[in-house]
């Protein structure tokens, strides 16, 4: 059984101690990185930095309080994310999100540089083969991987694993395209985005939201550029025509993410991953997107562990207990208490990922959930 040890987000007291920062300090102690982490080490801290318009990500002193712990073993902590939109747009999202150098206390760098095209190709398993890890993930002695729970459109819940799997590579591999990078988990089969123009209403979202420019639209008629493009899917998720596909079964995306995040934690030794999830402004979809909805469950707390697989079991047992919030999504849908909401809003298999990871040796489900609040 693998130990998961957890804060509530409920506050009870006027003292530092009971705050959520403070308690993320606690939570950290319990971990005692200075046992982990060397002098030698540079420790990735893994982050989503969201997108212009999402700004529900794990809260920047949060990662400062990440930071500090690493920086206190002696080791040297960077902030990191991979490319999702044009690098140096992204690295300006970081920091209108609020993660700079000043306020994360560290270097906040491009996992796999300002074109997106740092990345190491590293064996995976049947479905990718191989998977394109970025540089500075690769190469990096040690990790704790900071994800924000919440719901999402292709995996039903995005949390560690999902940090893992898309967050830590490339959209594309520099000689070997986007089969190698995210698009590779994202797209199945070689046919690429299909185009539906009975259905198509020409709003043009897909292509305002395509973060290379790839689409464009010529006497009425769709085309993008395949070579380019990522085969990230974000124009088909914001076609709200379903005019817009790219081909993918759940089972083979969910399955693909697994091998994924094994590749990554392949590159690092036993014992150098800490994994903290916030389970905080729990929205319907990824960081991503160019939004945020309000949450559809209430602040939880966090949860940190070394074991990957309970720690994301930890989370989704805890989100599926948990009530809707009024005024939300999920309220909108007349869900109720008892109902899996992250699994209603976007009905994917959801615990796939989990029960994969299982399977390949990423940690284990069965955990104990230990509660760690001051006295
Ligand atoms: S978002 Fe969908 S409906 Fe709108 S232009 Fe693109 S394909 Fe057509
Ligand atoms: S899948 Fe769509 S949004 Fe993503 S890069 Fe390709 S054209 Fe752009």
């Amino acid at each position: 059984m693998s130990k998961v040890y957890f804060s509530t987000a409920r506050t009870l007291r006027w003292n530092y101690r009971h705050s959520v920062p403070g308690k993320l300090e606690a939570l950290l102690e319990t971990m005692d990185l200075s046992s982990r982490f060397t002098e030698e080490d540079w420790v990735a801290v893994k982050t989503h930095w969201g997108s212009p318009g999402a700004f529900r990500i794990v809260p920047p002193v949060m990662i400062r309080k990440v930071v500090d712990a690493v920086t206190e073993t002696g080791a040297q902590p960077f902030v990191t994310d991979t490319v999702r939109i044009k690098g140096l747009d992204y690295i300006e999202v970081a920091n209108q999100n609020g993660l700079n150098h000043l306020s994360c206390g560290c270097p906040v760098v491009l996992a796999d540089g300002i074109f997106g095209k740092d990345s190491i190709l590293v064996k995976a398993g049947p479905l990718l083969g191989s998977i394109a890890v970025a540089s500075a993930i690769h190469d990096a002695p040690a990790m704790v991987v900071c994800s924000h729970t919440k719901g999402h459109i292709n995996s039903g819940y995005a949390g560690a694993i999902k940090n893992l799997a898309m967050g830590c590579v490339s959209g594309r591999h520099r000689d070997q395209g986007w089969q190698k990078g995210r698009g590779g988990m994202h797209c199945h089969g070689e046919k690429g985005l299909q185009w539906d123009k009975d259905r198509c209403t020409l709003c043009r979202q897909c292509a305002e939201i395509c973060p290379l420019d790839s689409i464009e639209f010529k006497d009425g008629e769709f085309t993008y550029d395949g070579e380019t493009c990522w085969h990230c899917g974000r124009c088909s998720r914001v076609c709200q025509e379903g005019a817009l596909t790219l081909p993918q079964d759940d089972e083979t995306f969910m399955k693909s993410m697994a091998e994924s995040a094994a590749a990554v934690l392949s590159t690092f030794k036993m014992g150098k991953v800490v994994y903290v999830n916030f389970l905080f402004q729990i929205q319907p979809e990824c960081d991503c997107m160019p939004i945020a909805d309000v949450p559809v469950i209430q602040d939880q707390g966090i949860m940190i562990s070394d074991d990957l697989v309970a720690i994301e079991q930890a989370s989704v047992d805890m989100l599926r207990a948990a009530p809707p919030l009024p005024q939300s999504a999920a309220d909108e849908a007349k869900l109720k208490p008892g109902d899996d909401i992250l699994a209603k809003l976007n009905p994917r298999p959801l615990q796939l990922q989990i029960d994969e990871c299982e399977r390949l040796g990423l940690g284990i489900k069965k955990y104990e959930l230990i509660r760690i609040e001051p006295s």
